[in-house]
């Protein structure tokens, strides 16, 4: 057998075939906060179905629906494969997952994309600006965080969804929100997961929270005109995060949660809304007054 694939590998070096190269789709994007990001953290469950994949600085959840599988976010592209390693280590094949939702088209929660989406098959899902983004690889020409630069991997096979609208796989019933303002295509999430056997019958409201940080690269002002869109849009995520029905919050940065990996106190949605409307209303003060 070992002669066989040494014959193989002789063979397949011989012939021209090529010889896999660094895979373009996992390159490290480095940044400074890069290891706290990906600190590694032990796959968890939440409730019911729904699991934590991801790091200690950037949440990927996981929701088993029966007939099928759905991840929430992808990380850095450096991050797919420890993605795909915590899905295996909850006793899941990472081929069974059909969907991965996006909140955002930025490279901390959407580098990792296209690597998982190529590795597992599965169709990457988001709100049709984010889907532009995600198409793209690049900020979007409003974003605050445009002047940053940089780009991550382009993801190919997108569905979009509408705010509002459903997407039904096996026992799930996924609801997209969008939650605007941090990029124009965000989009929150939410579903109802279910006690299992022995968890007693409840079931809870989980929303897996776009980023509402309003920040942006240096010079982007709020209170520019061409900004107005933007403040709208917070500010009707805030509404929209207050009206949610909001048992579990996951963050997509989960140190913006206020709590651990993710936070089941009551009026969690509101609180993270509340903390960005304060962050944006002294950010617009502090432009007023020129200090920003
Ligand atoms: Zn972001």
């Amino acid at each position: 057998m070992i002669e066989a694939i040494s014959l193989f590998a002789w063979f397949a070096a011989a012939s021209g075939a090529p010889i896999p190269a660094v895979d373009p789709l996992t390159q490290p994007i480095a940044t400074s906060r890069s290891a706290e990001w990906l600190a590694p953290a032990v796959p968890e469950k939440i409730f019911g179905k729904t699991y934590l994949v991801g790091f200690g600085g950037l949440s990927v959840a996981l929701i088993d629906t029966g007939e099928g599988l759905v991840l929430v976010d992808g990380a850095l592209p450096q991050a797919a494969p420890a993605i795909l390693d915590n899905v295996r280590k909850l006793g899941f094949d990472p081929k069974d997952i059909k969907f991965i939702l996006s909140t955002e088209p930025h490279f901390d929660h959407a580098g990792g994309l296209a690597a998982l989406a190529r590795d597992t098959g599965a169709t990457v899902v988001a709100s049709a600006r984010g889907a532009e983004g995600l198409r793209s690889g690049k900020h979007a020409a409003d974003d605050p965080q445009l002047a940053y630069g940089g780009s991550w991997p382009a993801v190919t096979r997108l569905r979009v969804m509408k705010d509002g609208e459903v997407l039904k796989l096996g026992k799930a019933a996924i609801t997209a929100h969008a939650t605007p303002g941090h990029t124009m295509g965000s989009m929150s999430w939410s579903w109802q997961a279910c006690a299992g056997e022995g968890e007693g019958k409840a079931c809870k409201a989980i929303v897996f929270a776009s980023s509402l940080n309003p920040v942006s690269a240096d010079g982007y002002r709020y209170t520019a005109p061409s900004s107005a869109a933007i403040v709208k849009g917070f500010e009707a995520s805030y509404k929209r995060m207050d009206a949610l029905k909001c048992n579990v919050l996951i963050s997509a940065h989960p140190d913006n949660a206020g709590a651990g990996r993710y936070n089941d106190k009551p009026g969690a949605c509101r609180a993270y809304a509340d903390r960005s409307r304060k962050l944006l209303a002294k950010r617009l003060a502090d432009e007023r007054v020129g200090a920003k």
